[in-house]
Order: structure tokens, then C-alpha cells, then sequence
């Protein structure tokens, strides 16, 4: 089913129309790949999606219900986690720290470090990750940070995750280990909108694909369609 419907999306910064009357339909449990060319308007689909820019027209609804994010901490809360290529996590604080901090004291207000230690671990496993949670960061590989910031957005977000060039500093280890994450995340529902360069990575993973060209919309198509007419 359909979780995230852009409609109509138009976007112009001066006289350049960055977006000129796209869609995009997100359905729960896809891998729904966006493709195009640098200035095609990915990123500008993207923050729009996300509350970090608003439309000039167009509509978002989020299940169902129309939606105007302002800011990207509102798309956080109706579910719409991101992560960017250059992982958005602070390098200098912890891994316990990179998880838990902005999150809704209600859900995660406790102050005791073993039981935010405890948890931090029980969240990464579901990652395969185990790792030192009271370590900086920045003493990880790239690989770790990318899925520790998946992990930060799916429990803070949970219901769209938008990953941004995720695979560009991986190497193919790493990449079979992403690519094991995302297909775990669909099996629990997630839409995933996945950006790529690489078209084998988007033939590899997605069920989905949505093409942009100078601000358009060229296409639309399920992978087996996609597949059939190639
Ligand atoms: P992509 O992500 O596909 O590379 P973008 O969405 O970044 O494409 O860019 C689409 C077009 O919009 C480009 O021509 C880009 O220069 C322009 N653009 C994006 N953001 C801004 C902005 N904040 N101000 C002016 N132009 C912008
Ligand atoms: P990225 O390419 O990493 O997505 P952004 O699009 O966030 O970078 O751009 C960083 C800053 O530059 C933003 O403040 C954005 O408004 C501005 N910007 C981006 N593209 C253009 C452009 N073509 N012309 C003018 N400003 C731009």
C-alpha cells in the first residue's frame, strides 16, 4: 500500500523550474530507486519530501492525509527519516549520543547511561552491528556510520527511509551488508527510496524506479516492467 503520495510537484529558485509537475508514489516494503543525471532534481524531490524546502505547488499526503512540512523535524515525526551520503550523525559524540539525542523524551527521556548503553545495543543488533556504544563516532569506518544513521532514522522515523547515494563509499563487502539491511527493512514495511548512480545497484535492490530529467518526470515504472521493455 501507498504510503507517501508527492503530486504535482513544482519547484523554481528564480527562473530556473528545478522541478516542473512531478509525482511520486511511495509504496510500504519497496525499494523505489530515483534516478537522474546531477540537477535533475533529485535532492530538490528529496527536500521537499523532507520539510527542508516547500513546494511552489503540488501536494504531499502521508497515509492518506495531506501534509506541509516547514521543517525536517516535522517530516521526522510523521516517519520520514533520511540519511545523506555524507553521514548527518556528530563525529565527535558517541554512538549512544548519535542514537538517542533529539528523540522524544517521552518515548526516550531516560538519563541512565547503562540502560541508554543497553538499549543502543539491543537497537544495533537488529543491525548486526556490535559494537563499543560508548565510543566517538568518528573511531568507525564510513560502513558502521552509515548504518548506525540508518538505525537513528528508522527508530525515530520508522516508516519512510530515504537513502541518499548510500553505496558511494562502500566497497562491495560493505555494500552486500547495506543492501542485506535495506532488504530487512522492507520485510518490515519501510518504504525506502533509494538514490544511485550505479544501475546495477538499482536493478540489484529496488521494485521501483522513477527517472527525473531536467526537472521532469520521464517515467514511472515497476522493476519487472522496467525489465520487460528493456
Ligand atoms: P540532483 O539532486 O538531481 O542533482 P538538484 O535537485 O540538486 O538535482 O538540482 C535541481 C536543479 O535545481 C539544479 O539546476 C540546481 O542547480 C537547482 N537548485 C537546487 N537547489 C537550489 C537552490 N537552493 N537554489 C537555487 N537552485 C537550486
Ligand atoms: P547538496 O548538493 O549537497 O544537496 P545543497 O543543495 O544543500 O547541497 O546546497 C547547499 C546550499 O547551496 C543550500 O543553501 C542551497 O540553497 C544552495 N544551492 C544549491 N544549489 C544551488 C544553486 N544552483 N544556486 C544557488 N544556490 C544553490
Amino acid at each position: 500500500n501507498v504510503v507517501l503520495v508527492a503530486k504535482g510537484i513544482v519547484k523554481t529558485f528564480g527562473n530556473h523550474t528545478a522541478l516542473n509537475n512531478v509525482d511520486l508514489a511511495l509504496h510500504s516494503g519497496e525499494v523505489h530507486a530515483l534516478l537522474g543525471e546531477n540537477g535533475a532534481g533529485k535532492s530538490t524531490l528529496i527536500k521537499i519530501i523532507t520539510g527542508a524546502y516547500t513546494p511552489d505547488h503540488g501536494e504531499i499526503s502521508v497515509d492518506g492525509v495531506l501534509v506541509q512540512f516547514t521543517t525536517p523535524q516535522q517530516a521526522q515525526s510523521a516517519g520520514i527519516g533520511t540519511v545523506y551520503q555524507e553521514v548527518n550523525l556528530l563525529p565527535n559524540m558517541t554512538v549512544i549520543d548519535n542514537l538517542f539525542i533529539g528523540r522524544q523524551p517521552r518515548r526516550y527521556g531516560f538519563v541512565d547511561r547503562k540502560k541508554m548503553a543497553r538499549e543502543a545495543h539491543r537497537i544495533l543488533s537488529q543491525y548486526g552491528l556490535d559494537i563499543d556504544v560508548h565510543a566517538e563516532l568518528s573511531t568507525f569506518s564510513v560502513a558502521v556510520q552509515q548504518i548506525i544513521a540508518i538505525a537513528r532514522a528508522v527508530e525515530l522515523s520508522g516508516k519512510v527511509l530515504i537513502l541518499d547515494e548510500p553505496t558511494a563509499s562502500l566497497d562491495r563487502t560493505e555494500v552486500e551488508k547495506l543492501f542485506e539491511i535495506v532488504r530487512r527493512l522492507k520485510a518490515r514495511g519501510l518504504a525506502i527510496v533509494f538514490i544511485t548512480h550505479f544501475l546495477d545497484q538499482v536493478f540489484e535492490l529496488s521494485d521501483r524506479v522513477t527517472v527525473l530529467r531536467n526537472g521532469r518526470l520521464v517515467g514511472s515504472e515497476t522493476i519487472g516492467d522496467l525489465d520487460r521493455t528493456s
